[in-house]
Protein backbone atom coordinates (compact mmCIF):
# COMPACT_ATOMS: atom_id res chain seq x y z
CA UNK A 1 0.00 0.00 0.00
CA UNK A 2 1.08 3.31 -0.73
CA UNK A 3 2.39 5.72 2.49
CA UNK A 4 -0.41 7.83 3.91
CA UNK A 5 0.36 10.82 5.19
CA UNK A 6 -2.15 12.16 7.14
CA UNK A 7 -2.77 15.19 9.79
CA UNK A 8 -3.92 14.17 13.30
CA UNK A 9 -5.26 15.65 16.83
CA UNK A 10 -4.19 13.73 19.80
CA UNK A 11 -6.79 13.31 22.93
CA UNK A 12 -4.48 15.98 24.20
CA UNK A 13 -5.10 18.51 21.83
CA UNK A 14 -1.93 18.59 20.05
CA UNK A 15 -1.87 18.56 15.97
CA UNK A 16 0.51 16.78 13.77
CA UNK A 17 1.45 15.84 10.51
CA UNK A 18 2.60 12.20 10.37
CA UNK A 19 2.37 8.69 8.39
CA UNK A 20 -0.26 6.22 8.89
CA UNK A 21 1.46 2.84 9.51
CA UNK A 22 -0.92 -0.23 8.66
CA UNK A 23 -0.86 -1.21 12.80
CA UNK A 24 -2.86 2.11 13.00
CA UNK A 25 -0.29 3.68 14.54
CA UNK A 26 1.40 7.21 13.69
CA UNK A 27 4.73 7.85 13.24
CA UNK A 28 4.58 11.40 13.65
CA UNK A 29 6.40 14.16 11.62
CA UNK A 30 8.20 17.60 12.78
CA UNK A 31 6.70 19.33 9.99
CA UNK A 32 4.02 18.89 7.43
CA UNK A 33 6.47 16.55 4.75
CA UNK A 34 5.85 19.19 1.62
CA UNK A 35 7.87 21.32 3.80
CA UNK A 36 10.53 18.40 4.64
CA UNK A 37 9.32 17.21 7.84
CA UNK A 38 11.38 14.42 8.89
CA UNK A 39 10.22 11.43 11.43
CA UNK A 40 10.70 12.08 15.25
CA UNK A 41 10.73 9.41 17.81
CA UNK A 42 6.77 10.15 18.66
CA UNK A 43 4.84 7.33 18.27
CA UNK A 44 0.98 7.46 18.63
CA UNK A 45 -1.31 4.35 19.46
CA UNK A 46 -4.69 3.73 17.72
CA UNK A 47 -7.26 5.43 19.83
CA UNK A 48 -5.12 8.40 20.32
CA UNK A 49 -5.95 10.76 17.94
CA UNK A 50 -8.29 11.21 15.30
CA UNK A 51 -7.59 12.14 11.85
CA UNK A 52 -8.08 15.81 10.54
CA UNK A 53 -8.07 16.86 7.25
CA UNK A 54 -5.00 16.14 6.39
CA UNK A 55 -3.81 19.32 5.12
CA UNK A 56 -4.62 23.29 6.40
CA UNK A 57 -4.87 25.40 3.26
CA UNK A 58 -4.60 29.17 2.51
CA UNK A 59 -7.23 28.55 -0.11
CA UNK A 60 -9.00 26.15 -2.13
CA UNK A 61 -9.27 26.47 -5.85
CA UNK A 62 -11.55 24.51 -7.44
CA UNK A 63 -12.40 24.17 -11.27
CA UNK A 64 -16.49 23.79 -12.29
CA UNK A 65 -17.40 21.08 -15.41
CA UNK A 66 -14.19 20.02 -16.08
CA UNK A 67 -15.68 16.50 -17.32
CA UNK A 68 -17.38 16.19 -20.68
CA UNK A 69 -20.72 14.17 -19.16
CA UNK A 70 -20.91 16.44 -16.34
CA UNK A 71 -20.82 19.24 -18.04
CA UNK A 72 -23.21 18.06 -20.66
CA UNK A 73 -25.81 17.09 -17.40
CA UNK A 74 -25.63 20.65 -16.07
CA UNK A 75 -26.99 21.97 -19.66
CA UNK A 76 -23.99 23.81 -20.48
CA UNK A 77 -20.58 23.42 -22.97
CA UNK A 78 -17.87 22.44 -21.47
CA UNK A 79 -15.58 25.62 -20.84
CA UNK A 80 -12.91 26.95 -23.16
CA UNK A 81 -10.34 27.42 -20.24
CA UNK A 82 -11.19 26.12 -16.63
CA UNK A 83 -13.94 27.77 -14.87
CA UNK A 84 -12.48 28.65 -11.22
CA UNK A 85 -13.98 29.48 -8.14
CA UNK A 86 -12.59 28.88 -4.59
CA UNK A 87 -14.00 27.21 -1.34
CA UNK A 88 -13.06 28.79 1.65
CA UNK A 89 -10.65 26.87 4.22
CA UNK A 90 -13.66 26.88 6.72
CA UNK A 91 -15.31 24.79 4.76
CA UNK A 92 -12.81 21.41 5.23
CA UNK A 93 -14.20 18.83 7.43
CA UNK A 94 -12.66 15.68 8.12
CA UNK A 95 -13.11 11.63 6.93
CA UNK A 96 -15.81 10.51 9.17
CA UNK A 97 -17.38 13.63 10.40
CA UNK A 98 -20.53 15.58 9.22
CA UNK A 99 -21.80 17.28 6.70
CA UNK A 100 -24.53 20.34 8.06
CA UNK A 101 -27.36 20.57 5.75
CA UNK A 102 -27.58 24.01 6.12
CA UNK A 103 -31.56 25.80 6.44
CA UNK A 104 -30.75 28.01 3.50
CA UNK A 105 -31.47 25.27 0.89
CA UNK A 106 -33.21 22.52 0.02
CA UNK A 107 -31.01 21.29 -2.41
CA UNK A 108 -27.67 20.04 -1.34
CA UNK A 109 -25.35 17.74 -4.20
CA UNK A 110 -22.81 15.77 -3.34
CA UNK A 111 -19.75 16.31 -6.02
CA UNK A 112 -17.19 13.67 -5.60
CA UNK A 113 -13.64 14.98 -6.72
CA UNK A 114 -10.12 14.10 -7.14
CA UNK A 115 -7.93 17.01 -5.27
CA UNK A 116 -4.24 18.23 -5.97
CA UNK A 117 -2.02 18.66 -2.72
CA UNK A 118 0.78 22.15 -3.90
CA UNK A 119 3.87 21.37 -2.13
CA UNK A 120 6.02 24.62 -3.15
CA UNK A 121 4.98 28.07 -4.09
CA UNK A 122 4.16 27.88 -7.57
CA UNK A 123 3.37 31.54 -9.80
CA UNK A 124 3.44 31.26 -13.22
CA UNK A 125 3.82 28.06 -14.17
CA UNK A 126 4.36 25.89 -17.10
CA UNK A 127 2.30 22.18 -17.10
CA UNK A 128 5.65 21.02 -16.83
CA UNK A 129 7.06 22.68 -14.04
CA UNK A 130 3.65 22.49 -12.29
CA UNK A 131 3.59 18.59 -12.27
CA UNK A 132 6.51 18.98 -10.01
CA UNK A 133 4.10 21.09 -7.33
CA UNK A 134 1.79 18.86 -6.97
CA UNK A 135 3.33 17.22 -4.03
CA UNK A 136 -0.09 14.08 -3.67
CA UNK A 137 -3.20 13.51 -4.39
CA UNK A 138 -6.44 13.13 -1.80
CA UNK A 139 -10.49 13.06 -2.13
CA UNK A 140 -12.90 15.45 -2.06
CA UNK A 141 -16.46 16.03 -2.15
CA UNK A 142 -17.61 20.03 -3.29
CA UNK A 143 -20.37 19.81 -1.48
CA UNK A 144 -22.80 22.22 -3.41
CA UNK A 145 -26.06 23.73 -2.28
CA UNK A 146 -27.62 23.72 -5.97
CA UNK A 147 -30.49 25.67 -5.44
CA UNK A 148 -28.56 28.84 -4.00
CA UNK A 149 -25.51 28.52 -6.91
CA UNK A 150 -28.47 28.72 -9.39
CA UNK A 151 -30.19 31.52 -7.52
CA UNK A 152 -27.19 33.69 -7.33
CA UNK A 153 -25.48 33.28 -9.66
CA UNK A 154 -21.86 33.58 -8.59
CA UNK A 155 -21.18 30.73 -6.25
CA UNK A 156 -19.44 31.62 -2.82
CA UNK A 157 -22.62 31.13 -1.02
CA UNK A 158 -23.37 27.92 -2.28
CA UNK A 159 -19.78 26.54 -1.90
CA UNK A 160 -19.09 27.78 1.14
CA UNK A 161 -21.36 26.50 3.98
CA UNK A 162 -19.18 25.36 6.95
CA UNK A 163 -18.42 21.54 6.12
CA UNK A 164 -19.11 21.85 2.41
CA UNK A 165 -15.38 20.29 1.91
CA UNK A 166 -15.28 17.08 2.98
CA UNK A 167 -11.20 16.09 2.71
CA UNK A 168 -8.71 13.47 3.23
CA UNK A 169 -8.79 10.78 5.16
CA UNK A 170 -4.83 11.64 3.80
CA UNK A 171 -2.27 11.72 1.26
CA UNK A 172 -1.07 9.73 -1.02
CA UNK A 173 2.38 10.63 -3.65
CA UNK A 174 1.42 8.72 -6.67
CA UNK A 175 -2.02 8.22 -8.42
CA UNK A 176 -2.39 6.46 -11.57
CA UNK A 177 -3.88 8.48 -14.90
CA UNK A 178 -6.42 6.68 -14.92
CA UNK A 179 -7.30 6.05 -11.49
CA UNK A 180 -11.11 5.05 -11.17
CA UNK A 181 -13.41 8.15 -9.20
CA UNK A 182 -16.71 6.86 -7.80
CA UNK A 183 -19.22 8.17 -5.18
CA UNK A 184 -21.67 5.91 -3.96
CA UNK A 185 -24.86 6.85 -1.11
CA UNK A 186 -25.60 4.72 1.90
CA UNK A 187 -25.50 0.67 1.43
CA UNK A 188 -26.03 1.30 -2.61
CA UNK A 189 -24.04 -1.10 -4.36
CA UNK A 190 -24.14 0.56 -7.44
CA UNK A 191 -22.24 4.34 -7.54
CA UNK A 192 -23.68 7.41 -8.83
CA UNK A 193 -20.51 8.46 -9.89
CA UNK A 194 -18.12 6.65 -11.71
CA UNK A 195 -15.26 8.18 -14.23
CA UNK A 196 -12.06 8.09 -14.33
CA UNK A 197 -9.42 10.73 -13.59
CA UNK A 198 -7.91 11.17 -17.04
CA UNK A 199 -11.29 11.71 -18.40
CA UNK A 200 -10.63 15.65 -17.31
CA UNK A 201 -10.78 18.22 -19.82
CA UNK A 202 -7.87 20.11 -18.41
CA UNK A 203 -5.16 17.80 -16.58
CA UNK A 204 -3.89 18.64 -13.16
CA UNK A 205 -0.59 19.93 -14.36
CA UNK A 206 -2.78 22.38 -16.97
CA UNK A 207 -4.91 23.76 -14.27
CA UNK A 208 -2.43 24.44 -11.62
CA UNK A 209 -0.58 26.19 -14.05
CA UNK A 210 -3.56 27.84 -15.52
CA UNK A 211 -4.44 28.56 -11.75
CA UNK A 212 -0.91 30.16 -11.09
CA UNK A 213 -0.77 32.60 -13.92
CA UNK A 214 -3.48 34.10 -11.46
CA UNK A 215 -2.68 33.75 -8.26
CA UNK A 216 0.36 32.55 -5.49
CA UNK A 217 -0.47 28.52 -4.84
CA UNK A 218 1.28 27.87 -1.66
CA UNK A 219 2.33 24.89 -0.12
CA UNK A 220 -0.48 22.70 1.53
CA UNK A 221 -2.93 25.00 -0.57
CA UNK A 222 -5.82 22.62 -2.40
CA UNK A 223 -6.91 22.00 -5.88
CA UNK A 224 -10.41 20.31 -6.15
CA UNK A 225 -10.26 19.22 -9.84
CA UNK A 226 -13.75 18.78 -11.06
CA UNK A 227 -16.80 16.23 -10.35
CA UNK A 228 -17.93 13.59 -12.93
CA UNK A 229 -21.40 13.21 -14.38
CA UNK A 230 -23.72 11.82 -11.64
CA UNK A 231 -24.33 14.42 -9.16
CA UNK A 232 -27.28 14.82 -7.08
CA UNK A 233 -28.86 14.95 -3.84
CA UNK A 234 -28.53 13.97 -0.47
CA UNK A 235 -30.77 13.93 1.97
CA UNK A 236 -30.22 14.37 5.88
CA UNK A 237 -29.22 11.02 7.59
CA UNK A 238 -27.78 10.45 4.23
CA UNK A 239 -24.40 8.73 4.59
CA UNK A 240 -21.50 9.76 1.27
CA UNK A 241 -18.45 7.50 0.18
CA UNK A 242 -16.46 9.21 -2.20
CA UNK A 243 -13.71 6.62 -3.76
CA UNK A 244 -11.00 7.04 -5.96
CA UNK A 245 -8.69 3.89 -6.95
CA UNK A 246 -4.83 4.25 -5.11
CA UNK A 247 -6.16 6.39 -2.61
CA UNK A 248 -9.02 5.56 -0.70
CA UNK A 249 -12.55 6.58 0.60
CA UNK A 250 -13.72 9.48 2.07
CA UNK A 251 -17.23 8.77 4.48
CA UNK A 252 -19.47 11.58 5.71
CA UNK A 253 -22.86 11.85 7.21
CA UNK A 254 -25.47 14.49 6.69
CA UNK A 255 -27.44 16.03 9.30
CA UNK A 256 -29.53 19.12 9.75
CA UNK A 257 -27.75 22.34 10.59
CA UNK A 258 -29.48 25.06 12.75
CA UNK A 259 -28.87 28.77 12.16
CA UNK A 260 -27.40 30.22 15.70
CA UNK A 261 -30.57 32.23 17.98
CA UNK A 262 -30.01 35.89 16.98
CA UNK A 263 -28.74 37.98 19.49
MG1 LIG B 1 -17.23 20.62 -8.12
Amino acid sequence: MAQRYVRVKTNQGQTYYGLLQLTSRIQVLDAPPWLQGQPTDIELEAGSYQLLAPCSPSKIVAVGKNYVDHAAEMGTPVPKEPLLFMKPPTAITAANREIHYPPQSQRVDYEGELALVIGAPCVDCTPAEAQGKIWGYTIANDVTARDLQKQDGQWTRAKGFNSFCPLGPWIVRELSAGARIQTFLNDAPQPVQSALTNQMVFSPEFLVSYISQVMTLLPGDVILTGTPEGVGPVQIGDRVRVEIEGIGHLENTVVARSLPESP
